[in-house]
């Protein structure tokens, strides 16, 4: 099913009101598995919501329509929808009912012909009734299309498609998704990879998603229940991950986890826990970045008492206890000076776990080395790691966002050989 939404109403036109009634419709749309094709706009004129009109009998099935349903003489929708399906409006006895109690209780208040018309309908409409609100909303179905009128004001229109809509169309099939996590691939690479298979694979589809030194790829698809949509899910996901990147390795290798707000930094805190495993850090370029990051977390007392932002080759030495000759002799850019700042920083925390970043965040270069050149140390019980990490043509921001990324992937995959 296509459908479309048409707001009625020149406040959004002129700026001064947000369409969020779009918005909300289109994501419960989507939520109940109807594709959302077109949102348009348009202003209190008869005319133009006709053409309008017009255009959307041509290309939907659903019709949308919300606001202009008030008593004022600008609000002209059902009007208007009547005349283009060459009916009349009717009254809807429950409405009508609403409004005489309401005058009734307000006796100050003046009941104008225009108050009326908020309890009509188009003739043959299915009445969706207005828990908060005068104007009653309606569904009416000519020639094959479904028009849908609703309220305008929020508070009126999300409980009449909460309560009445959503029932009336739902077909019991729902969008279901499940998001894949890289790391350690370019968006482009990832989509050059899988480029047959995205253009091949219409259920569930598959959608990339680049961000700061992540890929995520979006498989949706629409299912009767989450068993049937995880088991359309598996046997993609299984033929994905089998792929192989440009340097041979299998997509698994480099997929750490699920879900839209699931970070590195999430999966590397999750296995910091669960295995009951402290970590410190010592942070160069960074900062401070990733200790910070791991801060972030609640319960990261129970993992993470302290650490080190040695800046300055000086306090590198003085702070991590590193003889200076030995930092001047190796470079702080250096696989040595990574290797000592994890290794005394684990020491001096005894911790279980310790990471250490040094490297150039840029822009200028380093000691020779271009920025984004990172060194990345992880000092555990079973001996020192370290990675270099060219992080080449980002912002100095980027590049120690995307060291701390590394840093966090390195100890997942440590605690993951556990
Ligand atoms: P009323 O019965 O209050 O006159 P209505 O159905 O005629 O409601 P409108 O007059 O078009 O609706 O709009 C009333 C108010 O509803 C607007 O001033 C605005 O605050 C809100 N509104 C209307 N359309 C939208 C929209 N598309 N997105 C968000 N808010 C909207």
């Amino acid at each position: 099913m296509k459908a479309e939404i048409i707001a009625v109403g020149t406040e959004i036109l002129t700026g001064q009101i947000v369409n969020t009634n779009a918005q909300f419709l289109s994501e419960k749309l989507a939520s109940l598995g109807i594709d959302v094709y077109f949102q348009t706009a348009v202003g209190d004129n008869e005319n133009r919501l006709l053409s309008v009109l017009e255009i959307a009998k041509e290309r939907s099935d659903l019709i949308i329509l919300t606001g202009g349903l008030g008593p004022t003489e600008d609000d002209l929708t059902k009007q208007t929808l009547a005349k283009f399906v060459g009916r009349g409006l009717s009254f809807d006895p429950e409405a009508v009912e609403k409004l005489d109690r309401f005058f009734a209780s307000r006796p100050d208040y003046a009941r104008t012909p225009n108050n009326e018309r908020q309890a009509q309908l188009v003739t043959g409409s299915t009445p969706l009734p207005n828990a908060t609100g005068l104007a009653v909303g309606g569904l009416l179905e000519v020639d094959g299309a479904t028009y849908v009128v609703l309220p305008g004001p929020p508070s009126e229109l999300k409980p009449m498609v909460n309560n009445e809509l959503v029932p009336l169309l739902s077909t019991g099939q729902k969008l279901y998704s499940r998001v894949l996590r890289f790391f350690g691939i370019g968006e482009s690479q990832l989509v050059t990879i899988l480029a047959q298979m995205i253009d091949q694979q219409s259920d569930p589809t598959i959608a990339p998603y680049a961000k700061t030194g992540e890929v995520t790829l979006r498989l949706s698809t629409k299912a009767l229940s989450q068993a049937e949509a995880d088991a359309k899910f598996e046997a993609v996901e299984k033929s994905i991950l089998a792929y192989q990147t440009f340097e041979g390795q299998p997509l698994s290798k480099i997929f750490y986890g699920y879900g839209d707000d699931n970070s590195l930094a999430q999966v590397a805190f999750d296995l910091l826990k669960s295995q009951a495993k402290t970590i410190s850090a010592a942070e160069s370029l960074t900062a401070g970045l990733f200790q910070a990051t791991l801060a972030d977390f609640a319960g990261a007392s129970s993992i993470f008492s302290g650490g080190f932002v040695t800046y300055s080759m000086e306090e590198k030495s003085r702070m991590l206890d590193i003889p200076l000759g030995e930092l001047e002799k190796h470079g702080v850019v250096s696989a040595f000076t990574a290797g000592k700042m994890a290794e005394q920083a684990r020491k001096l925390t005894q911790s279980d776990l310790a990471v250490s970043l040094t490297g150039v965040a840029g822009p200028d270069s380093l000691e020779g080395h271009p920025a984004g050149t990172v060194f990345i140390g992880l000092a555990s019980e079973s001996g020192t790691e370290i990675i270099e990490a060219n992080i080449a043509g980002r912002s100095r921001r980027d590049v120690r966002k995307i060291a701390v990324m590394h840093a966090f992937n390195l100890v997942r995959k440590t605690l993951l050989k556990n």
